[in-house]
């Protein structure tokens, strides 16, 4: 009888999501945290850190345009980019397209991370490939503290709040990153998902509504995520998300973002609006 194999990720402590394996291809242990490639029959070549799916060829595209394109096509001039984290590749594959784009700098913390996209995940880490590009490896918190002044926007493309990724998060972190940002950039940081962590998405609302004027919260729809809806948050010294000009955009050939989607994910429903009126934050 023929036996399924299976890689579930363990979302909460009453939810998981499993993909039937097709085969197992890398896995070892960084200074960092777990690694492992698995292939699997319905979203192909998956990575896991720390058995959290990362990314996937199926649904990269989702998060690694929102995460991008929203503050990039909102600044009217994004020369210089940060990244923080995203060692895929993804970002930078995204960031590279833009027209507008000078430089982009990747800070992550794990070079097998980096590696390990490459020969496996071809696709997402064509980011690396682009002359626009330098990468550093090296933990963001410090690297931040290192920069004043610098960058038109960061993005904060981490892992979930645990680990090295858990200062990512901290009010400390997010007055370093205000500090490296020019007078008129913009960050934006991977918040959560409102279904299963709605505390992570108030902690940075509220962190970031006391550290830049304007902070806007948006979201999109990624399968392999918990809950399968995500969010984002920009923090912004100047420019908001919701006053751009849709004929302005360029088209960077996307498959998911458009000027229609970047109006439309910073619409927020009900549930994710009171969100917002908390006043709660958490210690990173
Ligand atoms: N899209 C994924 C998600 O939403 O979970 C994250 C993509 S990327 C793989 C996340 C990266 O953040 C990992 O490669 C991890 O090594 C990196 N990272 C975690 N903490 C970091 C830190 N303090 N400095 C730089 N990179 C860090």
């Amino acid at each position: 009888m023929k036996t399924d194999l299976w890689v579930t990720e363990k979302q909460t402590d009453d939810v998981k999501i499993s993909f039937r394996v097709k085969e197992f291809l890398h896995e070892e242990k960084t200074d960092f945290q777990h690694l492992a490639v698995v292939d699997t029959y319905a979203y192909g070549p998956m990575l896991f850190l720390d058995n959290c799916v990362m990314t996937n060829i199926k649904d990269e595209f989702v998060y690694h345009e929102m995460i991008s394109l929203v503050a990039l096509n909102t600044h009217p001039n994004p020369q210089n980019v940060l990244v923080i984290g995203g060692g895929d590749g993804g970002v930078l594959r995204e960031i590279s397209k833009h027209p507008k784009v000078e430089k982009a700098t990747l800070v992550e913390i794990d070079g097998q991370v980096i590696e390990n996209s490459k020969k496996y995940f071809p696709e997402i880490a064509e980011g690396f490939k682009s002359p626009k590009v330098k990468v550093i490896v090296d933990d963001g918190i410090k690297y931040i503290k290192e920069n004043k002044n610098t960058f038109d926007i960061i993005i904060i493309d981490s892992t979930d709040p645990i680990g090295p990724a858990a200062g990512l998060f901290s009010a400390e972190f997010y007055k370093n990153v205000y500090a490296a940002l020019k007078e008129d950039g913009m960050m934006v940081a991977q918040t959560e998902s409102p279904f299963l962590e709605p505390e992570i998405i108030t902690h940075v609302n509220n962190t970031l509504q006391g550290i830049f004027p304007l902070v806007k919260l948006y979201h999109a729809y990624i399968p392999t995520y918990p809950s399968g809806m995500w969010t984002f948050t920009i923090g912004s010294k100047k420019y908001n998300p919701e006053q751009v000009d849709p004929a302005g955009i360029p088209d960077t050939n996307t498959r998911y973002y458009n000027p229609e989607i970047h109006l439309a994910s910073l619409v927020l429903p009900n549930f994710v609006k009171q969100l917002l009126t908390s006043k709660e934050t958490m210690n990173f």
